[in-house]
């Protein structure tokens, strides 16, 4: 047939967006809308931090993809994108290949580890519903085994590599977590040591410092040990070598020091950024009008020339505005700018407590947690309406 085949991949913040405004603003036969995703789950990657400290279940941060599409309307792949080959117009996946007129880009990013040593091998990472599956066993793991050999303080000492949000909320969701776990395996609290290792001179870089500050206070008052201005140099099978060579000994060391695009990107042939490619107003990727990089993969800058930061929320209206563009290439409409709304950022800080900046205002404290919990449920919403606010939400 002739209908316009459109091919999603990932099913993240950027592509599920995509890929539920195609469903809603297509008409019957105008294109064929396949989305293709690792999973069969979609992740609420903004909730990971807490499956990850084990403050709550991997369950609750993931939506079966069959509950979120209709998938009458559109065909829903469970497979793993190996290759993409924007000359051919296909796309290699694990089992099979796919052919598409036009390509919507959404897998997400990787960690960047900036080629430090021993990063990649040693340390563990917030990505997925799997990784952070491993980081809440490890822990476990880790008291466990310290009351098989008491004199091994180091199973007792966690280290979070990089101050930004992701790093931050993992923290106060570890720190809340550790008196449960001491007390499950009779571990004395004060034997229990938690660091964050930023290299910039401040938590949080670029952030509102007022907000800064009363972020270190609350989790230093949770016991987590800062140090700011200190880079991580070399991660090893026994801890980390920090600032001038010094060595922190430890068996957990959990990596949240940035973002980079996904290597998919540099392997198809685009030009990129730190694996991100610079997309055209239209979200496209240069030279190639039928291809759409959206979410952590694409590069786009504000009116100052700085780069947006790679967030849920530009992915989002990202994935709304490219859902619109694919709809007006196939009826031969002019496509819309992208434009960034930028809504605001709230950082949780464990049970309680967060900070943030929202209708040009600062909260913290109980009012910004309550904040943080709207922005989660709203997201929910928009995705799965009320049954999925219900399910997912903890509201009760
Ligand atoms: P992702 O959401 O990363 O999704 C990518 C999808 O592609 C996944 O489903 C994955 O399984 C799939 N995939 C990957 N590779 C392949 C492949 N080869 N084949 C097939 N499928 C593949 N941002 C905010 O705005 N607000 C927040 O509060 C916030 N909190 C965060 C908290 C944490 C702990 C973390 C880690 C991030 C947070 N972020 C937040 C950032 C936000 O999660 C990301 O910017 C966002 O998820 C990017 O969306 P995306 O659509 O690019 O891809
Ligand atoms: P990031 O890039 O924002 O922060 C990484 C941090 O690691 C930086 O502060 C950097 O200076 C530090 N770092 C880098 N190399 C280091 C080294 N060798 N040693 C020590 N520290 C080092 O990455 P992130 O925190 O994962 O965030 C990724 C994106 O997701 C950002 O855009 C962020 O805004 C977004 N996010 C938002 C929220 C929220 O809004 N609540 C939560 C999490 C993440």
């Amino acid at each position: 047939s002739n209908i316009p085949k459109i091919v999603i991949l990932g099913a993240g913040y950027g592509g599920v967006l995509t890929a539920l405004r195609l469903q809603k603003q297509l008409n019957y036969n105008e294109a064929d809308v396949t989305l293709v995703n690792k999973h069969d789950y979609h992740y609420i990657t903004t909730h990971l931090h807490m499956p990850a400290a084990g403050t709550d279940s991997p369950e609750n941060a993931r939506v079966s993809i069959s509950k979120l599409i209709d998938e009458f309307k559109i065909d829903f792949v469970k497979s793993t994108v190996v290759q993409i080959r924007p000359q051919d117009k296909k796309v290699i996946l694990e089992d099979g290949t796919l052919s598409y007129d036009y390509l919507v880009i959404g897998v997400g990013g990787e960690p960047e580890t900036f080629g430090i040593p021993g990063m990649v091998e040693h340390a563990m990472n917030i990505r997925s519903i799997n990784s952070v599956r491993l980081i809440r066993e490890h822990i476990h793991y880790q008291f466990a085994k310290y009351k098989r050999e008491p004199h091994r303080t180091d199973y007792l000492t966690f280290v979070v590599g990089g101050a930004g949000f992701t790093g931050i909320e993992f923290i106060g969701e570890l720190a809340d977590r550790i008196p449960e776990l001491c007390k499950e395996y009779d571990v004395d609290p004060q034997l229990v040591k938690i660091y964050n290792v930023e290299a910039a001179p401040t938590a949080l870089p670029g952030f509102d410092p007022e907000l800064v500050e009363y972020a270190m206070d609350v989790l230093k008052n949770k016991g987590v040990t800062f140090r700011i201005g200190t880079a991580i140099k070399e991660c090893t099978a026994d801890g980390v070598i920090v600032g001038e060579g010094e060595e922190i000994k430890s068996k957990t060391v959990i990596w949240t020091g940035g973002i980079r695009g996904n290597r998919l990107i540099e392997e198809a042939g685009f030009e990129t950024m730190r694996g991100r490619v610079k997309v055209d107003e239209f979200l496209r990727a240069p030279g190639h009008e039928n291809i759409y990089v959206i979410g952590d993969n694409s590069l786009m800058f504000n009116e100052e020339g700085r780069p947006y930061p790679p967030t849920a929320q530009i992915a989002m209206q990202q994935g709304v505005v490219c859902a619109q563009n694919l709809v007006g290439s196939i009826r031969n409409q002019p496509l819309k700018k992208f434009e960034f709304s930028n809504k605001g950022t709230v950082a949780s800080l464990g049970k309680g407590e967060a900070i943030g900046i929202a209708f040009g205002k600062k909260y913290k404290g109980r009012v910004a947690a309550w904040l943080k919990k709207l922005i989660d449920l709203r997201y929910l919403f928009i995705i799965g309406g009320i049954p999925l606010v219900l399910r997912k939400g903890k509201i009760f």
